[in-house]
C-alpha cells in the first residue's frame, strides 16, 4: 500500500512538472539571488559576508525598501529585521526554493519598516555535496545536498562551541543585523500526518518575560491562525510522548546549541519550519512559501510592538543579574486539534518483530494533549564581571563574535575574586559533534587570590548579551563552555606526589590541622574501602594541602564584584 501511494505521490509530482521535484545545485541558487539583485538594484543587495569551511564566503540576500542597507540606520529608523536562514541540513532544501520565490516577489514590494536578511544556503559544503540517497525516508527531490558541512559537523549543534567558519559568518550577520525575528528551515523526520508543516518555537522561557508573553500567547497563534486561513494548517512539531501522537505530543528543548535556542538568547523570537517529509517536495515548499508569507504580514502589522518590545528587553537584560541557564518540560498538558493516521502495529517482514505503521487509510482528527509548558530549573547570577586570563584565546574568540564587549587590564594585578571548581561532572561515551561532551555538572565557588597580568580580559555583566555570558559560564547550563571541553585542561592534575616521600608530610599536615584530621578520621570510619586504601588515604589529605596545585578542576573564568 505504501509503495503504491508512493508511486501516486510521485506521479502527482511529475504531472505537476518534473523539474518541481528538484532543488537547483549551489551554484544556481546564488545565481538566481545574483539576477533578483541586478534588477532592483535599489532595493536588493546580496552580500559576502565571513568564510564558511568550504572555502567560499556566506552570502547574505538583504532587501530593504528604503535602499539604506545599513543595520545600525535600520535600527534608528526602527524597522523590523527578519532572518531567514535556509540549508543548514541541505539535504531538506524546502527552504532555499521556497525563499527564492518569496525573494522574487518582496524585491517587486518589500513592506514598509520591514528589512528582509536571507540566507540563501547556510551548509555551502554540504550543499556542493549532492547525493540522491542520504535522506532515506523523505520523498524528493531526485537530489539534493548533505547534512554535515564542509568539515562534517552538523551545523545546527554548533552555535555555542562554535568549530566551524559558519558558525563565525553566521554570528556576523546575526549580531550585525540584531533580527527581531529567525526562522530556521527544515523537513522533518518521524511520524506520518496530515499537514504539510510543522513548527517548533523557541522555548518561550528562553526570552525575556516581556517578549515571552507577546510571543507565546499574541504572535505564535496568529501565525498559526493565518497559515491555517491561507489554506496550510500548522502544527507543532510531532515530537511524540508514547509512541505516537494521540498520547501526546511534546515541544523540544532548543538548547542553545541550535538555532532558535541561541537567538533567544540574544532577544531574537525564533522558529523551525519542519515540512512534511513524505509530502511531495512542491507541496512542501509551497507550505514553507506560505509560511513565509504569512510571517511577512504578521511581523508587518505587529513591527512597531515587536521593536520596541527588543528594545526594552535588552535594556532589562542589561540591567539583570539572575537569568534561568535550564530549562525543564512540565507535565501541564494544553490540547491541539491533531490530524494524523491512526498506527497500526503488524509483524515486521525484517525482523519478525512488532513494527509501527500509520495507515493512510485511518485518518482521523482529535484532540490530542500537548506538553508545551517549559520551567527553569536552574538560575545562574552573574558577578560584576568575569576576568578571563588572555591565554584563553577560544573564549575570547567567541565572546567577540557574539558582540561581548570587554576591556583588557593595563597593569599586571592581584584580584581577590570568586573562582568555580568543578565538584562532579559525567561525559558521553563516544564522540557528540566533535566533543566528549559534559553533562550534570556541578559546581561550587570559592574565593581565592589570583594573579592576573596587564592583557587579560574583563567582562562587564551589564551588557544585552548578559543572557549569553550566563548561559556560556555557568557550568551547570548544559551547553556552557565548561561542559563543551573549552577547560577539559583543568580537569587533571599536573603535578603529583610520591607516596613514600609525601607519607612524612602527610603525618605532619594532620598533626597541624586538627579540622583536617577529624575530617579524615571521619571518612575512615565512614568509609571502609578508603580506610583499606592507603594511597586515597594520602591523596585525601594532599588534596587538601597546600601542596595541591589551585589550578585543578577550577575554571579559568573568575568572578569579580569589583569593576
Ligand atoms: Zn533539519
Amino acid at each position: 500500500m505504501r509503495t503504491l501511494f508512493t508511486a501516486f505521490l510521485l506521479l502527482t509530482a511529475t504531472l505537476c512538472g518534473a523539474q518541481e521535484n528538484t532543488t537547483p545545485t549551489y551554484g544556481e541558487v546564488i545565481s538566481r539571488y545574483e539576477a533578483i539583485a541586478r534588477s532592483h538594484a535599489k532595493t536588493v543587495r546580496l552580500i559576502e559576508t565571513g568564510q564558511t569551511d568550504a572555502g567560499l564566503p556566506l552570502q547574505l540576500l538583504i532587501i530593504d525598501g528604503s535602499g539604506r542597507f545599513d543595520p545600525e540606520q535600520s535600527r534608528a529608523k526602527g524597522d523590523l529585521v527578519w532572518l531567514i536562514m535556509n540549508g543548514i541540513h541541505p539535504g531538506e532544501p524546502c527552504g532555499i526554493d521556497a525563499s527564492l520565490r518569496f525573494a522574487e516577489k518582496a524585491a517587486e514590494k518589500p513592506k514598509e519598516g520591514l528589512v528582509y536578511a536571507i540566507i540563501p544556503v547556510y551548509n555551502v559544503g554540504g550543499a556542493l555535496n549532492r547525493n540522491r540517497t542520504s535522506r532515506a525516508n523523505q520523498n524528493g527531490p531526485e537530489e539534493y545536498g548533505f547534512r554535515g558541512n564542509a568539515k562534517n559537523y552538523d551545523l545546527n549543534r554548533d552555535f555555542i562551541k562554535a568549530d566551524t567558519e559558519n558558525t563565525f559568518a553566521f554570528a556576523e550577520i546575526f549580531h550585525a543585523w540584531q533580527p527581531h525575528f529567525f526562522i530556521d528551515t527544515h523537513t522533518s523526520n518521524g511520524a506520518d500526518y496530515a499537514p504539510n508543516i510543522t513548527l517548533i518555537r523557541t522555548v518561550p522561557e528562553r526570552l525575556h518575560p516581556m517578549q515571552r508573553t507577546v510571543f507565546s500567547r499574541e504572535i505564535m497563534p496568529e501565525i498559526f491562525r493565518r497559515s491555517e486561513a491561507a489554506g496550510e494548517p500548522l502544527l507543532p512539531y510531532v515530537n511524540t510522548r508514547g509512541g505516537v501522537p494521540e498520547t501526546g505530543i511534546y515541544a523540544f528543548n532548543d538548547l542553545p546549541r541550535y538555532s532558535t535556542g541561541y537567538a533567544a538568547l540574544f532577544g531574537t523570537m525564533g522558529i523551525i519550519s519542519e515540512a512534511h517529509m513524505l509530502k511531495p517536495y512542491p507541496d512542501r515548499v509551497q507550505a514553507t512559501l506560505t509560511l513565509l508569507e504569512t510571517l511577512e504580514s504578521v511581523l508587518s502589522e505587529r513591527r512597531e510592538n515587536l521593536v520596541a518590545l527588543k528594545k526594552a528587553a535588552e535594556s532589562a537584560t542589561a540591567a539583570a543579574k539572575e537569568f534561568p541557564t535550564a530549562f525543564r518540560l512540565t507535565d501541564e498538558a494544553s490540547t491541539v486539534e491533531f490530524s494524523g493516521f491512526r498506527a497500526d502495529t503488524l509483524p515486521s517482514k525484517v525482523t519478525g518483530l512488532p513494527r509501527l505503521r500509520y495507515n493512510r487509510n485511518k485518518p482521523f482528527t482529535e484532540k490530542v494533549p500537548y506538553y508545551g509548558t517549559f520551567e527553569a530549573e536552574r538560575f545562574f547570577t552573574l558577578p560584576a564581571a568575569f576576568i578571563i586570563p588572555q591565554s584563553q584565546k577560544e573564549v575570547i574568540a567567541r565572546l567577540e563574535a557574539n558582540g561581548i564587549a570587554f576591556e583588557r587590564l593595563e597593569k599586571d594585578e592581584v584580584r581577590e575574586v570568586t573562582a568555580r571548581y568543578i565538584d562532579t561532572y559525567e561525559t558521553v561515551n563516544g564522540p557528540y559533534e566533535g566533543h566528549y561532551l559534559h553533562h550534570n555538572t556541578s559546581a561550587f565557588g570559592k574565593k581565592v587570590s589570583v594573579q592576573f597580568r596587564a592583557g587579560d580580559v574583563v567582562v562587564p555583566c551589564n551588557q544585552k548579551g548578559n543572557r549569553y555570558l550566563a548561559h556560556v559560564f555557568d557550568p551547570e547550563s548544559p551547553d556552557s563552555f565548561f561542559n563543551w571541553n573549552f577547560f577539559d585542561a583543568f580537569l587533571m592534575r599536573k603535578e603529583y606526589f610520591s607516596d613514600y616521600l609525601f607519607e612524612d608530610t602527610a603525618a605532619e599536615i594532620l598533626k597541624r590541622n586538627t579540622m583536617l584530621a577529624k575530617k579524615f578520621e571521619e571518612k575512615k570510619q565512614e568509609d571502609p574501602d578508603f580506610a583499606a586504601d592507603s594511597r586515597a588515604q594520602l591523596e585525601f589529605i594532599y588534596k587538601h594541602s597546600k601542596y595541591s596545585e589551585p589550578e585543578f578542576m577550577r575554571l579559568p573564568i573568575f568572578e569579580t564584584d569589583h569593576f
